[in-house]
């Protein structure tokens, strides 16, 4: 992640507002332990209209996918997730931030047999700003494809957003960063372009977008569902398919999508130039179509957006 947590005041545990630094957990916790936890990352934009939260439904409806697959029952129900979310962000008094809902068993199983520990949920929030900085939004990044793959399927669920999966991850984005790179850009176990490591991925190819098709190694981002849903209001043609290792370096433009990302171009991968080296203009128009339809400022077709207040 770039830069540090900066706090807000209160967070959201298990029904009530704590403040912040009370918001903690037991070191044994299974969560702790074991990386059982499933989170969400949602972004909540200031608009003309106040504050307004970014796909909220579908992130929600995510939460409680991870919390499936991990046979999981979560004490609360959608909606009531949903409304911690809201109540969040207004008693923090927050207008442009990053939400993280979170559901995860905490204390007291000593093995791996989670049943002992209860299930609990917080909601946190906090400003944050573009994760790969304002200049990456603007002028793109540079890649690598990174050494580690994703996980086989059939080994760790990656439709699901657990913390443990983010091990992955970090590996991921610590080599990329320690090579000089931002990000890094991983292949599944057949060698084929999955995802970033905390971002999916779309090529321009002859005008169409092109995206790796959800094989059981790449997360269902909200971010792509919503850029493949803007590019048919849009006229572009998007194919979800596999894609090979190679379409990178000759595709006419690449850029990364997700919650934290938004939709970043990719300038170069493995110190291969991507078209031009600077935002195409098929990321541009996507990218000011999505910046648009977040900060309230073109219409919201699709009912992505949901009030604060
Ligand atoms: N893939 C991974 C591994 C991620 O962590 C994220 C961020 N949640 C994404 C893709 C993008 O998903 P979304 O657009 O829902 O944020």
């Amino acid at each position: 992640m770039s830069g540090k947590l900066v706090g807000a005041e209160y967070i959201w545990r298990n029904g009530e507002v704590v403040r912040w630094e009370d918001a903690t957990v037991h070191v044994l916790s299974t969560a702790v332990q074991f990386g059982t936890s499933m989170f969400e990352g949602i972004r909540c934009c200031d608009t003309p209209n106040g504050p307004c939260v970014f796909r909220l439904g579908a992130h929600i409806e995510r939460l409680f996918h991870s919390c499936r697959i991990y046979r999981m029952e979560p004490a609360y129900s959608r909606q009531e997730i949903i409304d911690a979310c809201l109540t969040t962000v207004e008693r923090n008094g927050l207008k442009d931030c990053y939400i993280r809902p979170m559901v995860l068993r905490g204390y007291g199983a000593a093995g791996l047999d989670p049943a002992d520990s209860p299930i609990e949920t917080y909601v946190a929030a906090w400003p944050w700003g573009a994760y790969l900085g304002e200049d990456a939004l603007e002028n793109g990044v540079d890649v690598c494809v990174s050494s580690w793959n994703r996980p086989a399927p059939n080994t760790f669920p990656v439709q699901a957003k657990a913390a443990g999966h983010y091990n992955n991850a970090q590996l991921i984005k610590m080599e990329a960063v320690a090579n000089g790179y931002a990000e890094g850009l991983v292949l599944s176990t057949e060698g084929r372009l999955s995802e970033g490591g905390g971002q999916n991925v779309f090529l321009v190819r002859g005008g169409a977008l092109v995206t790796p098709q959800l094989d059981g190694s790449l997360l269902r981002g909200v971010t792509r569902d919503a850029v493949i849903t803007m590019a048919a209001d849009l006229g572009l043609e998007v194919q979800e398919r596999p894609v090979p290792r190679e379409d990178l370096y000759t595709a006419d433009e690449v850029f990364f999508t997700g919650t934290a990302t938004e939709v970043t171009p990719i300038r170069s991968v493995d110190r291969i130039t991507v078209g031009e080296g600077k935002a195409g203009p098929v990321t541009k128009t996507v990218q000011r179509h999505f910046m648009a339809v977040s900060k309230g400022e073109e219409e919201d077709l699709h009912g992505w957006l949901t009030p604060v207040r």
